[in-house]
Order: structure tokens, then C-alpha cells, then sequence
């Protein structure tokens, strides 16, 4: 018995024993492997900014930018090199108490400036424009928008990664920049799969990547770049933040100042003293589904766009397919509980530019023949051709049909059946575009365009630029009867409108 029970205790020491020794020579499985390695880097890149400790201690930091934007899909041209405009502004986080202050200055070819601000001091936001001294809306600003803003200097992703290190995965190693990186991914806070370079030597963020679409081109990369680092203080910060999408610049932003810790008061956060208030209540802008402007003729609201549809006999045409396949495929709808029974035959583009033409790929889905002008042709044969949509198939990958395109010849073409014309004209080179098609109804007196005249969704006639000039000048010189200028952008307006507009800009200028 007792000899037994001893017998019985060796047996389960044995057991132990060799459990014990399969336990330590237990392979990692691939998950924790791929963890151990991220980790690994991860805390080398922490070290490196300035440790986890000290850098959680930053209460505030100041980034004054001044650098370019690259307009890729808003050049006048559709291929690089692609115009430049500069953009400059300050940045200023305060994380902790939830404050935030971002001014940005810049403007799109054709003399389209802007400068717009947004503050939050954690309890009241605004969204401003200082060209107009206004505050466009008090609504508040969502953490999404501080979030993708700490992302500004790369000690905070790694901070973000650590808070998330069950999500934290190594992808090996990855040359950028002819210098061997080590390479993680996790997901943020707002789901988004994110890709970190740290320099295998230094281990500092070279880059991070971001897998998203192209409206034109299917699936794309945006590469946040930051080309150097420097000190300040004991934390290292970079020099810039470069920003590429499917390898392309569209944003160059030099660093001229990072700072940490300066000492803000509220009034830092708020919109400043002196800005209209923004449009209240009592004039509510009413932006329904569907305007009919006349019999036949409708404006049809898709994406925050307007989309003209026409309707003649047998088919539809629309002028503007702008956004992308999702509105695209509303507007599409609408036109078909507006006019059932007739297909789209014609889908006229105003120029190439995404918000103008990103949704073209859906009507040639549709069976539609695409409208534009001899010098867009070629892009929009690529845009037609592109197959590598698998991020997220547009409705051209999931029903493919071949690209049936027309150009206008001599800057005008009219389509009519009799009862009802449609005319359209290259108003010819201008500072926004080379080429530039706008759409005429002569029963209707109605002009339709894309970034002529592009007035604010409050119903003001605010000032115009270079562009609107140049289509007042154009409009006088074609002697079309006018009444009604409709636009892509903004609400239905009026010749009056326009002349306002322009002599708005003439008096500031
Ligand atoms: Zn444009």
C-alpha cells in the first residue's frame, strides 16, 4: 500500500516533469511570435522618441507648418506634374483637456482660396473661415478629427499602438528609402488597419501606411512620410509630413516649429472675436432629394452634389457624375423613380476633377456613353480600363461593360429629339481648366456648370475668383439667353448672382 502510493507520487512527479519540459521547449504559435517580434520594436521606438513615461507626460504640442499641396484629380492637366498651391497653417493639441486648434491657408488652381480654422476647448467648438470672418457651425468636433491629428508626430502612434498591444502585429522587415525598416500593424481606435516603418538603425517612424480607394483607380495606398527627425528638447519630432497616394505627392509639409508644453488659455480654442455667426435656424437650407426645375429637367441632389438630368423621349442624360460609385448609384436610382423606363444614354462630364467625375466608372456600368472633351479622352480610357478594384469592387468591377466615350467637336454639341435640347460647350481654357464643359437649356434659360460659380450652401452670394470671372466674361460673349445658373456646387442661382459675385471679388481686390 504505502509502497504503492509512493510508486503513484513518482509516477505524477514524472508527469510534471515532463509537462514542465514540453512547456519550455513549446513553440510560439505564429500570433505570438508576430507579437513578441512587434513588441520588441515597438518598445525600441518608444526609447527612441524619448521613453514611454516622458512622453506620456507631454501635455500640449505646436506645429506650425508651411509647405505645398499637389493637386493630383484637381490639376488642370490629369497627369503629373500636377499644379502646387502652398498650404500653411498651425496645429495645436491638447489631448489631455480635449482642446484643439487647427488653422489651414491654401487654395485650389483657379484662384480658389480658402483659409478655414477649427477650435474646440472640450465643451464648445466652432468651424471657421477667416477670409469671410465667419463661423460656418458650432457643431461639435468629433474625436476622430483630434485622433488623426495627434498622428501629426509619430511618438503618438507608438503610444496608441501600446495602448493596443493585443492588436499589435510584426510584418517582418521592408526596405523604404533604400533603408531596412522593421515593419507593425495594429488597428486604431476607429478600426483603421495601420502600418508603421520604424528604421531598423535609428528606430524612428519613417512612414505609416493606410490601405484605401481611389475613385478612378481602384485600390491605393496613403503614405504618411516623414522624411527626417530632429530634436527638440529630449523628445525627437520631424521635419516634415509628406503625404503620397498610389505613390504619388499630393501634400508636402515642412515642420517650422514643433513645441511642447506652451502655455495656451482658453481663449486660444475659440472661434476669435468679431466672426458672423453662422446661419440659424430661421433660414433652414433645404437640399431635397430631387429639384425639378422644369418639365423634364431635374436637379438631383447625390453626395452633397447636384446632378443634372434630362429627360427626352426615349433616353436620359445627365450632366456631372460626381463623388464616387455610392453616389453614383443614388443618383442613378432617383433618376429612375423620376423618369422610369428610360435609360441614361448620355453621362457629360464638366472637367476630370474627382469631386466632378469620380463617379463616372458607375454609368459606364449603366450603358451610358460619357460626354468630355478631346483632351480628357485618354484619362478617361485608363479610368475605364482599371480592374484592381478588390478593396471595394465598384459596380463597373462587379458588371464590366466596355467604355463608350464622345468628345465634343469644335467646343459644342446639341442633342435634341425635337421636344427637348440640350447644348453643350467648351468655354475653352480658364484658370481653373484647359477645357471646361458647361450645359445650356435654351427652352429653360438654364446654364449648368462645375467651379464657375460655386456660391455657399447658406444661399449667400459670396465673392468670386479668377474662375467665375472668366465664365461671366465667356457667358457675355455667347450671347446665350440666360435666367438660371445651376451649378454642382451650391444652390440654384440666378445671372444676377453671378454678377454679384464677380463684382464682390472686383471690390475686394
Ligand atoms: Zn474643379
Amino acid at each position: 500500500m504505502r509502497i504503492s502510493k509512493i510508486a503513484f507520487r513518482l509516477g505524477l512527479f514524472a508527469a510534471l516533469a515532463a509537462a514542465c519540459a514540453l512547456g519550455q521547449t513549446k513553440e510560439l504559435t505564429a500570433s505570438e511570435q508576430s507579437y513578441r517580434e512587434a513588441r520588441r520594436v515597438l518598445d525600441a521606438g518608444l526609447a527612441a522618441y524619448g521613453g514611454l513615461d516622458a512622453l506620456r507626460a507631454i501635455e500640449n504640442f505646436t506645429i506650425r507648418h508651411e509647405g505645398h499641396t499637389v493637386h493630383r484629380h484637381q490639376s488642370r492637366r490629369t497627369d503629373a506634374p500636377y499644379e502646387r498651391t502652398p498650404l500653411s497653417g498651425t496645429l495645436i493639441v491638447d489631448a489631455r483637456r480635449g482642446r484643439l486648434y487647427h488653422d489651414n491657408k491654401g487654395s485650389y488652381p483657379g484662384g480658389f482660396n480658402w483659409h478655414w480654422g477649427l477650435m474646440t476647448n472640450g465643451k464648445d467648438a466652432a468651424r471657421v473661415t477667416f477670409l469671410e470672418r465667419r463661423i460656418n457651425s458650432t457643431q461639435a468636433i468629433p474625436p476622430q478629427a483630434l485622433r488623426g491629428r495627434l498622428r501629426w508626430l509619430p511618438h503618438n502612434l507608438l503610444i496608441s499602438a501600446h495602448e493596443r498591444s493585443v492588436q499589435l502585429h510584426s510584418l517582418g522587415r521592408a526596405n523604404f528609402d533604400k533603408r531596412p525598416h522593421d515593419v507593425l500593424t495594429y488597428a486604431t481606435e476607429e478600426g483603421v488597419q495601420l502600418t508603421l516603418y520604424l528604421d531598423a538603425r535609428t528606430h524612428l517612424v519613417s512612414k505609416f501606411e493606410l490601405l484605401t480607394g481611389d475613385p478612378y483607380f481602384g485600390d491605393s495606398v496613403q503614405e504618411i512620410i516623414f522624411p527626417g527627425h530632429r530634436a527638440v528638447g529630449q523628445f525627437q519630432v520631424p521635419t516634415a509630413r509628406v503625404t503620397r497616394l498610389m505613390g504619388e505627392v499630393v501634400e508636402e509639409i515642412p515642420f517650422v516649429e514643433v513645441a511642447f508644453n506652451k502655455t495656451y488659455g482658453d481663449e486660444q480654442f475659440k472661434a476669435p472675436a468679431g466672426f458672423a455667426a453662422p446661419a440659424t435656424a430661421a433660414a433652414p437650407v433645404e437640399n431635397p432629394p430631387s429639384n425639378k426645375l422644369a418639365e423634364n429637367v431635374y436637379l438631383i441632389r447625390g453626395g452633397g452634389y447636384n446632378v443634372l438630368a434630362v429627360g427626352f423621349k426615349d433616353h436620359v442624360m445627365v450632366v456631372e457624375t460626381p463623388g464616387g460609385d455610392s453616389t453614383s448609384r443614388e443618383v442613378i436610382a432617383r433618376v429612375k423613380e423620376l423618369m422610369p423606363g428610360k435609360p441614361i444614354k448620355y453621362a457629360a462630364v464638366t472637367h476630370h476633377h474627382d469631386d466632378h467625375a469620380g463617379g463616372v466608372r458607375t454609368y459606364i456600368a449603366e450603358g451610358a456613353t460619357i460626354i468630355t472633351t478631346p483632351g480628357l479622352r485618354s484619362f478617361f480610357e485608363r479610368v475605364a480600363a482599371a480592374r484592381n478594384f478588390t478593396f471595394n469592387p465598384d459596380t463597373l468591377t462587379r458588371s464590366p461593360r466596355p467604355l463608350s466615350l464622345e468628345t465634343l467637336r469644335n467646343g459644342k454639341r446639341v442633342f435634341t429629339d425635337g421636344a427637348q435640347t440640350i447644348e453643350l460647350y467648351d468655354i475653352g481654357s480658364g484658370p481653373h481648366m484647359d477645357e471646361m464643359i458647361v450645359a445650356y437649356l435654351p427652352q429653360e434659360k438654364i446654364v449648368f456648370q462645375g467651379d464657375l460659380l460655386n456660391r455657399p450652401e447658406d444661399g449667400r452670394v459670396a465673392p468670386g475668383n479668377a474662375t467665375t470671372a472668366h465664365f461671366a466674361d465667356w457667358l457675355k460673349k455667347s450671347g446665350l439667353a440666360v435666367e438660371r445658373i445651376v451649378g454642382v456646387h451650391g444652390p440654384v442661382s440666378t445671372l444676377d448672382d453671378l454678377h454679384k459675385s464677380v463684382a464682390l471679388m472686383r471690390a475686394q481686390n
